[in-house]
Order: C-alpha cells, then sequence, then structure tokens
C-alpha cells in the first residue's frame, strides 16, 4: 500500500513510546496519521512531546483517553501496538476488520516492505528469556566479523529489543545483515497478511517457559505463536534451539544446531550458566549465518560482550559507611528479570561466583501479576539470606516463602528492609520474576529507581 494521502489510525501511543516510530515513519511517508490511546494525555507526555511537531504541524491527529469505533472504521489502515494484548478478541480491531480494514503492526509494516533478498541475512532471535541478551551478542560478533572483513557490510539491531528499523528500509542493501528480537505477541501479528509465512535464514529459540500468558490466553497460544518462527524456514536454513527446545527440531526443514551451554568454553565478561547458554547460541547464529568466518572471530567478540544494562548489572560495591571495615556490600540490578526463571538464574549466577553462596544474597522480587507461577522464587527462599517482595504479587510470593519473606511492598521499603539486615559482603539482588507495570512504566524505570538508591547510600 503506498500511504501517501492514506488516513492510518495508529493504536497505542504507549507511556513510553512503543508507537512514537511508526508514527513518525508514517507521517514521513505522507499519511494522514490519528494516534489514539487510551491513557489520558498527562499520562503520555513522554511520548507525546516525542510528536510534538507532527502534531503541532497537523500532520498527527491525537485522540487519547479512549478510542473511538469510527477511528478505525473509516480510514485505510490500522496500526495495532504489539502491547495490545488478544488483539483477535478486541472490540476495536474486530470492528475495523469487521469493516474490512487492514489491521497490522510496525513489525509486519517493516517486514512486508523488506527486499526479498534480506532475509537471507537476517537472524531472528525468540525464546521466554535471553532474547535481548543473546541478539545483542550476535549483533556484537557480527559487526567484529563484517568490519574484519572490511566490505562495508552493516550490521542492524531491531525489533523488541526497542529499535525501530522503519527509517532504515530505503538503506537496506545485499550488505546488510539483520539482527531482529521477535516477541512472541510480534511473532503472532506476522502470521498475518503478507507476512504470513516468514521464516528469516538463521532462526534462534532460547528456550521456552510459561510467559505472558496474560496477553496470549493459554500456555498453548504462547508456544504456537513462538514455533511460528520456523513454520516456514527452508532446508537450507539454520535453526539454532536451546536445550528446552530441542524438541522442536522436528518443526523445521532446516539445519537444526542444538545448544548447550559448554559448547562455549571462553572465559567471559558476563557471569552465570545462562550467559553461556546465550553465549552458545549467539556463536552458532553468527557461525550459521557467515559460514566462511573462522568462529575464533565471533567466539572472541562474545567473550568481550560487555552485556546490557539491567541484567545483572553489578551497580556499585559500597560499604554500609564510610568507616566500615571488611567487604562492601555489593549491589545487582537485574530488572530486566520479568520470569521466574530468569530470577532463579540470576541467583544461581550468582552463588556460583568465586567466593559467594546463596546464603550471601539479599533478593527483592515481585511486581506486576501475569499469571506465573512463583513458587520456584518462594523455595529459592529458603537458600537466601532474605528476601523482600514487592508489588502485586508480594504477599502471594511472601505467603508462599511461608514466613521466609518480609512483605516490603515498595523497593524503597525492600531496599532499606534489606540494608537493614546485610551484612559486609552480601549481595543486595533486584531481580523480580515479574514485570514491572504494576509499579514502574516498565522495567527500566524500576531498574533506575534502584541505582538511584544504591546511589543515595553515602
Ligand atoms: P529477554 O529479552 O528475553 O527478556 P534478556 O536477555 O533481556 O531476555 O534477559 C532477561 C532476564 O533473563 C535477565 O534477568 C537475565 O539475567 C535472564 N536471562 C537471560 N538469559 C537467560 C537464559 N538463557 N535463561 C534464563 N534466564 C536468562
Amino acid at each position: 500500500m503506498d500511504l501517501s494521502g492514506k488516513k492510518v489510525t495508529v493504536m497505542g501511543l504507549g507511556r513510553f513510546g512503543g508507537g512514537v516510530g511508526v508514527t513518525r515513519w508514517l507521517a514521513a511517508n505522507g499519511a494522514d496519521v490519528l494516534v489514539t490511546d487510551l491513557e489520558p494525555a498527562d499520562r503520555l507526555s513522554d511520548s507525546i512531546d516525542q510528536i510534538r511537531p507532527l502534531v503541532d504541524s497537523g500532520a498527527v491527529e491525537l485522540r487519547l483517553g479512549g478510542h473511538n469505533v469510527s477511528d478505525f472504521t473509516t480510514c485505510d489502515l490500522v496500526i495495532a501496538n504489539v502491547a495490545v494484548p488478544k488483539p483477535w478478541d478486541n472490540r476495536f480491531t474486530r470492528a475495523a476488520e469487521a469493516a474490512n480494514i487492514p489491521v497490522t503492526t510496525e513489525i509486519s509494516l517493516f517486514l512486508a516492505r523488506l527486499p526479498a533478498h534480506a532475509r537471507e541475512r537476517t537472524i531472528a532471535v525468540t525464546g521466554s528469556v535471553g532474547k535481548s541478551t543473546t541478539s545483542a551478542m550476535i549483533h556484537h560478533a557480527l559487526n567484529r566479523a563484517a568490519a574484519a572483513r572490511g566490505e562495508c557490510e552493516r550490521v542492524l539491531l531491531g525489533g523488541n529489543i526497542g529499535v525501530s528499523l522503519l527509517d532504515e528500509l530505503g538503506s537496506i542493501n545485499d550488505r546488510t545483515w539483520l539482527v531482529l528480537e521477535l516477541s512472541s505477541a510480534m511473532l503472532h501479528w506476522l502470521d498475518r497478511d503478507r507476512t504470513r509465512g516468514w521464516s528469516p535464514r538463521v532462526a534462534v529459540i532460547t528456550n521456552i517457559s510459561p510467559n505472558h500468558i496474560d496477553w496470549h490466553g493459554s500456555v498453548e497460544h504462547y508456544t504456537a505463536s513462538k514455533q511460528l518462527l520456523l513454520r516456514s524456514q527452508r532446508p537450507a536454513d539454520v535453526a539454532v534451539l536451546g536445550e528446552s527446545v530441542w524438541d522442536w527440531r522436528t518443526l523445521t526443514p532446516a539445519a537444526c544446531k542444538l545448544v548447550r551451554a559448554d559448547l562455549f568454553v571462553p572465559k567471559m565478561l558476563l557471569p552465570g550458566e545462562h550467559n553461556r547458554e546465550n553465549a552458545a547460541a549467539a556463536l552458532l547464529a553468527c557461525a550459521g549465518a557467515m559460514p566462511d568466518c573462522p568462529p575464533a572471530v565471533f567466539a572472541d567478540a562474545i567473550a568481550a560482550f560487555g552485556g546490557l544494562p539491567h541484567r545483572l548489572q553489578l551497580v556499585a560495591e559500597k560499604p554500609r559507611t564510610r568507616c566500615e571495615r571488611g567487604e562492601p556490600m555489593r549491589f545487582y540490578n537485574d530488572s530486566k528479570s520479568t520470569t521466574p526463571e530468569s530470577c532463579i538464574r540470576a541467583i544461581e549466577a550468582l552463588a556460583a561466583m568465586p567466593g559467594f553462596a546463596g546464603s550471601r544474597i539479599h533478593l527483592i522480587a515481585g511486581g506486576y501479576d501475569k499469571g506465573s507461577d512463583l513458587s520456584p522464587i518462594a523455595h529459592a527462599a529458603g537458600r537466601l539470606a532474605g528476601l523482600y517482595t514487592i508489588g502485586k504479587t508480594g504477599p502471594k510470593l511472601a505467603e508462599a516463602a511461608a514466613g521466609k519473606a518480609v512483605q516490603a511492598g515498595t523497593l524503597d521499603a525492600a531496599f532499606a528492609a534489606a540494608l537493614e539486615r546485610m551484612r559486609p559482603g552480601d549481595a543486595l539482588l533486584l531481580s523480580p520474576g515479574c514485570a514491572s507495570w504494576d509499579q514502574f512504566i516498565n522495567y527500566e524505570k524500576r531498574g533506575e529507581a534502584f541505582i538511584r538508591l544504591v546511589e543515595e547510600l553515602a
């Protein structure tokens, strides 16, 4: 569809700017854009500021604090934010479809406009946890390899990792590599219209565990959405499969590479067995993408990868007071941990560090309730120096920990309660195992709040 002069409704600007990239791109392509969001303007001010010039010039109209059905039935195209849960059951997207108006998403717009040759240089990563880390490792390693080849190759990273790639469409050529992080919601949307049947040349599935049940409605729907990444692969393609999805190799005709943490031998900057798994997956993906490049180039780059913020990030090593002697306390920000499994992995990663044990770890966990089974975190409480629960799931989690947890409620209160009990050499780990939306706009804000509390310590 040539978008010039077309009326396009963007559903969901988002408090953290999820709809900003596509709105700007649509306006730049001559579309007449209406942005609508259930939240009122004062809750969206950061995002509105980012499109203010377009609103002031009249290129973009805003309808905030609720949706109007007519905005969905009198336009040429609807772009739904992938965060909208169960979109097949949404009154507004259904109204659009009943009026024969196409409904799509930013990632589908992007993939539908990619030149056909681009799939040959596309590596797409999904899974329940480890997507961003693995995608960033692949991006980092391919960048190194591309630079060493000196062939003016470019490596782009985008998708669920938060970077809109629409503006890059014009510059993508047969020397461009694409690393895409794809969420289960994105994959669900890709199974429609022009992107139905899309699969990348190199597919990576890090692992699977129940997640995002509130969006999908069931574990089966969530799992089936993840599996779509493999469904249309070809025999010359590559599928990199984490241990929990090894049996998915029957779903693809591609050459399957099975991930084991011990495949990655070099000493890494990032801690934890889970990061060794991510590194092994990244190594196999890079080798599948650029088979003519010596694997040692990728391995060296992955070993030197310094990690992403909010993922087991060491914020500071501090004594409790300026004159306190002995080992400093350590503070780790793992705010991106939004599943019980990633919380357990974080505990294991710290407990495996030299000179450390679970008995020195104080954990802050809990948050938005997306229906996950939190019992693994509750069971871990017995091995820890302390569990301090926060947010909506806090009471349930504290109850399941049977007297071994402090139900603190807020991050500030949890931080204060932990500090009171910490001894020199102990670690305080924020690894909530839950999403942040009940108390924070997103996990970044939650992590930043934790970092501020650490910085405020004398
Ligand atoms: P995603 O993008 O899938 O949410 P991230 O790479 O951002 O994954 O990591 C999110 C959280 O999961 C972090 O807390 C991290 O420590 C943990 N994690 C990362 N990789 C794995 C893995 N392979 N298995 C379990 N937990 C992981």
